[in-house]
């Protein structure tokens, strides 16, 4: 038999070289390749009129804004996070030496469970930091009311929620500061790159700052910086990107509805539906195997499924409270995460991007109905 061609379960929105040798021509012709250039600023101003922000810097990557949105913030002692995410999130406190303390999530959406949150509050509390996962946005109205109850600021990591909106208006717009990964795997990439969101012009002021060495000007330096730029080329990939994103987003959607209607009712599997009043990405479609009622555990599937070419992932398994880093912490207890811990032993995010054909989806179906 013919070995059949490998299903990813993602794949780069590239674009097209035509289009990108005739920005690439004119940056040649500029000489300006990095530090504010022309698309640097453009990219900036399109991003805010896609997204619906006001407000947004772009960066080299989409950790950085994490670790400097903390840094802007001036948070210290401990934050409020999820365990159930990318291990880019937790590693972001650490890196500016404040503890994390994590909070379990609600099964309903992955996200931070507000129910939880004002227990694991201490006086060394300075923030949340809650993730909106796979795109699914936060209970953000109930975090914003606890935030503003015990006088905590909120930084989203929205790195999967790129043009989520919840009535019509960004999901980038709640918080203090919300930060976007374009890495190369998720919905909209720069390649490497990222950007935080913030809601007035003295803090973009001084996160630009941030991102430059702490440089305000020729000779002062204003504050410990880091180097975190987005160059000129990166840059104008990604307007190029930006106008075939759309297109992108429609297609992961036709490949999430072919999943929903061959998936619903099998016996142990379980998925999102799309939530009333949201506009979703698709930037995942995560199933979670129920291994009594499935009659498989997760990992027999995961592995069936890889024998015959179909690459899902265990996004987000390991849980980042049981990495070496972190699972000394109080908060990082199997007890105290009861709900995500059976979430990373049960999920597969199954092949999701723009060009799966009809019959790489039914070959992803295939595996998994029975
Ligand atoms: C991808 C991702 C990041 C980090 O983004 P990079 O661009 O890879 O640095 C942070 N948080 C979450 C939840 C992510 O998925």
């Amino acid at each position: 038999m013919e070995a059949q061609k490998q299903i990813t379960v993602t794949s780069p929105l590239l674009p097209p070289l035509e289009e990108l040798e005739s920005y690439m021509k004119d940056i040649w012709s500029r000489k300006w390749i990095t530090n504010n250039g022309h698309y640097h600023h453009e990219l900036e101003q399109a991003l805010c009129d896609y997204l619906g922000v006001q407000y947004i810097s772009l960066f080299t990557n989409g950790t950085l804004p994490l670790i400097t949105a903390l840094q802007a913030l001036r948070i210290t002692g401990e934050v409020i996070t999820t365990p159930y995410s990318f291990v880019a999130t937790t590693h972001s406190l650490w890196w500016n030496g404040i503890r994390p303390v994590f909070v379990d999530v609600d099964p309903r959406t992955g996200n931070l469970d507000p129910d939880k949150i004002e227990a694991a509050i201490t006086p060394r509390t300075t923030a949340i930091m809650p993730v909106h996962v796979y795109g699914n946005p936060c209970d953000t109205e109930r975090i914003r009311a606890i935030a503003s109850k015990y006088g905590l600021r909120v930084i989203y990591d929205a790195a999967h929620a790129f043009g989520v909106r919840v009535n019509g208006e960004s999901v980038l717009n709640a918080g203090d500061i919300s930060t976007l990964s374009f890495h190369a795997t998720k919905t909209y990439n720069t390649i490497e790159g990222g950007a935080l969101i913030c809601h007035d012009a003295e803090t973009k002021q001084r996160i630009d700052y941030l991102k430059n060495f702490g440089f305000a000007g020729e000779t002062e330096v204003v504050a410990p910086g880091i180097n975190s730029k987005m160059d000129e080329v990166r840059a104008a990939y990604g307007l190029i990107n930006l106008k075939h994103v759309d297109a992108a987003i429609e297609a992961r959607r036709r490949v999430a509805e072919c999943y929903r209607t061959a998936l619903r009712g099998i016996e142990g599997i379980t998925f999102f539906d799309d939530m009333p009043h949201v506009r979703h990405n698709y930037s995942y479609f995560p199933i979670f195997v129920d291994a009594e009622q499935y009659g498989m555990s997760r990992d027999e599937l995961y592995f069936k499924m890889r024998d015959v070419g179909v690459l899902g992932r265990r996004y987000f398994y390991p849980l980042i409270s049981t990495f070496s880093t972190y699972r000394g912490l109080p908060s990082a207890t199997t007890s105290n995460l009861p709900v995500a811990t059976r979430m990373a032993d049960e999920v597969i995010c199954l092949p999701l991007h723009h060009e799966l054909s009809e019959e790489d989806v039914e070959r992803v179906i295939a595996c998994i109905v029975r």
